[in-house]
């Protein structure tokens, strides 16, 4: 299996070799109490009491302290905690104190959220400003200016974690300087650590958050300087530990491997240099550029941190980059790890003003301070194979190829209890689209334009919130509506009849093959409803040449239980799918012996075909499958359902989408389906 590539460092760092020693030495001798008094405890301690001198020297704290906490969250909680207790109490005493909390418009949200949950947690009503920044991601200096006066607390990061903007911090210090200003300072330093000289002492910054498990310790130990006489409120109160900064027996085994971190960041020979580090940047910018040719960089290299590159590229989103990347094994992106899941856009790239399909698209690539050439060679050629594969994306084929005499292609676009559908001709690179809608319609136009198809109808089964095709910007030679059609007469489209029935509840439309062998048809409907009211009015037969209804897959617009497709009479009288005798997962440890016992099983990889194709570039899963995209599947039933008695196996990265598959395929009354719990990812089959 080939090697992983992580790229993902801002996100977060494995954990050092000697880092690692050191936490288990700590759990096996050192796994005294730094508190207690006897000889266990005293070594703790003294471990402990190194550990701190060792970051003190590191970061220049002089005189200031320096506090252990579970990470940067916390630290920044605290700082918070305590800048705002500080105005409270000046408040109290009739002293006068700035309203404002300032902040980075491109902070983490671990700052802005701890400002508004604070301010109201002591019902302060201050008001919280977003600092902007301009095209490059840095500070508006002037602005800040402006507002120093009336700001009580100034927030802003040292180094951005999603695009490495280095901030002005000297800049700043000197508006501080200028104004003389009495206003706190906090700065997060979580990405600077490492890369970034830091010399606290010689600022007039009041707090600085730091991570470990940024830089190669693990999670949960960070630590936050507090200047000399700034003003402090412990966010927990105990047992006066931490000289009575932070309650709470200390992380011992987290301060073991942060103090390996912190001696090899001072002993200068295991971290790079920065000139070497914007070398190794360089080159995978260059890989990327030779591999995507119109990918555009989001910040000039020069404004940035050399471990972090975040790009976007076009017809490309984050979502389709990131897949492909992690089907490559390298890991990357789209941007903070903490609104990983969210998919939205980037609110960093938004406040530098970057256009929207930037900031929908963004990709971070982030190495940490320790690399070396064979790592940067791996990474791109990595790349090099990623953008060979995005370059067939527009020719891919539908995984039609994948089984022999595969009907019709037809894509199912999904969103939310929608469905819209693509009938699509291969030969003549041609295509019909049913129930469109405005959830779907974006990545159906997306498909269309990547894989230059023509579309020569739209068809609309008028589901209640469908808006016309043309205001969908849906334009083909055939637009047939719910109400009525501009021509009854069957369409004709790649070998099959399309035949329109109008049903008290919209349009539904019968596909059939007008070739010679009697096969299974589709019918599109918008709902349950109306293929109800379709077999009502006796009309399967014109459209199933064998006359069997119960052969017949119903693609519907619409969905609550998220069926999506069905046999229609099973589906009309309520009773769908099969019952299984056993159970449908397969894990991990139970998969070689399943295809022993079982030889003519097919495994069904559901992935998107750019997503096989990259595994498959570095990697063989050691069961041959065939590529048959989700969104696919319904082109598929038929020949599978022929065959019941082989065996389906599905399987994608991480367990979701075979998990539907298999949904379906139950639906459908196929009573030999599984699926591989955890994809390729937890079950060791590939990734
Ligand atoms: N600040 C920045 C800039 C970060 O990148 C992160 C982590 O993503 C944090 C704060 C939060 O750090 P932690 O995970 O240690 O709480």
């Amino acid at each position: 299996m080939h090697q992983e590539i992580y790229l993902d460092g801002n996100a977060t760092s494995p954990v050092f070799p000697a880092a690692r020693d050191a936490a288990m030495a700590a759990m096996d001798t050192l796994f005294g109490n730094p508190s207690s008094t006897h000889a266990s405890g005293v070594r703790a301690k003294a471990m402990m009491d190194e550990v701190r001198a060792c970051a003190m020297r590191v970061l220049g704290v002089g005189d200031g302290q320096l506090a252990f906490v579970s990470g940067a969250t916390e630290g920044i909680q605290t700082a918070v905690l305590s800048a705002l207790c500080s105005v409270k109490a000046k408040r109290d005493q009739g002293e006068a104190v700035g309203s404002l909390l300032v902040y980075g418009a491109t902070e983490h949200k671990a700052v802005p959220e701890s400002l508004a949950h604070w301010n109201q947690v002591l019902g302060l009503g201050m008001e919280l400003r977003a600092l902007p920044v301009d095209e490059k991601g840095r500070h508006d200096l002037a602005l800040l200016s402006e507002w120093l006066d009336q700001t009580a607390l100034l927030c802003t990061m040292a180094a951005n974690n999603e695009t490495g903007v280095v901030s002005d911090l000297e800049g700043i210090e000197r508006i501080f300087q200028a104004q003389q200003s009495t206003s706190l300072w906090l700065v997060d330093c979580v990405q600077a650590l490492g890369k970034l000289d830091i010399v606290l002492s010689q600022t007039r910054i009041d707090y600085a958050p730091f991570s470990g498990h940024k830089l190669y310790a693990p999670k949960g130990i960070g630590m936050l300087y507090v200047r000399q006489g700034a003003p402090f409120t412990p966010l927990m109160k105990g047992g006066g530990q931490e000289s009575g900064l932070r309650a709470g027996t200390e992380n011992m085994v987290g301060i073991a491997a942060l103090g390996a971190v912190l001696s090899a960041l001072e002993a200068g020979n295991t971290f790079c240099s920065h000139a070497q580090l914007s070398r190794w940047r360089d080159r995978l910018a260059a890989a990327l550029k030779r591999a995507f040719p119109a990918l555009v960089f989001n910040t000039p290299f020069e404004c940035a941190l050399p471990t972090t590159l975040n790009f976007s590229v076009p017809g490309l989103s984050s979502k389709e980059l990131l897949d492909l990347f992690d089907a490559a094994q390298v890991r990357v992106s789209a941007g903070s790890a903490c609104s990983a899941a969210k998919s939205q856009p980037s609110y960093v790239l938004e406040a530098m003003g970057l256009p929207q399909w930037r900031t929908t698209s963004a990709v971070r690539m982030s190495m940490g301070p320790v690399v070396d050439d064979a790592f940067i060679d791996e990474a791109c050629q990595r790349i090099t194979q990623c953008g060979a594969i995005a370059q067939t994306l527009g020719r891919m084929a539908t995984g039609q190829d994948a089984v022999p005499g595969a009907r019709m292609p037809i894509i199912q676009f999904r969103a939310d209890a929608v469905s819209s559908w693509l009938l699509v001709d291969p030969s003549t690179r041609s295509c019909i689209a049913v129930s469109p809608h405005v959830q779907t319609v974006d990545p159906i136009h997306q498909w269309l334009t990547r894989q230059a198809y023509r579309l020569v109808a739209v068809l609309d089964t008028g589901y209640k919130s469908t808006p016309s095709a043309q205001s969908l910007d849906l334009r083909a030679a055939h637009q047939i509506t719910a109400q009525g059609s501009d021509d009854r007469a069957p369409l004709e489209f790649s070998g099959h009849n399309l035949v329109h029935f109008v049903t008290p509840e919209g349009a539904a439309f019968g596909l059939s093959a007008n070739r010679a062998q009697p096969s299974t048809s589709y019918v599109f409907a918008q709902s349950v409803e109306a293929l109800a009211s379709l077999q009502q009015l006796g009309t399967w037969g014109e459209f199933s040449q064998s006359g069997d209804a119960a052969t017949v897959t119903a693609c519907l617009a619409h969905d609550p239980q998220g069926v999506f497709v069905a046999p229609s009479v099973s589906l009309v009288r309520g009773n769908t799918g099969s019952t299984k005798a056993h159970a449908d997962t397969l894990q991990g440890a139970d998969i070689a012996a399943f295809f022993k016992a079982h030889p003519d099983a097919q495994l069904v990889d559901v992935r998107e075909s750019f997503e096989y194709a990259a595994t498959q570039a570095v990697n063989e899963t050691s069961v041959p499958a065939i590529n048959v995209p989700l969104s696919e599947l319904v082109g598929y039933a038929p020949q599978w359902l022929a065959k019941r008695t082989t065996p389906l196996v599905f399987v994608c990265r991480g367990g979701s989408r075979s998990a539907k598959a298999l949904q379906t395929m139950l639906h459908l009354g196929h009573p030999n389906v599984l699926h591989i719990q955890g994809g390729l990812t937890l079950s060791g089959l590939g990734q």
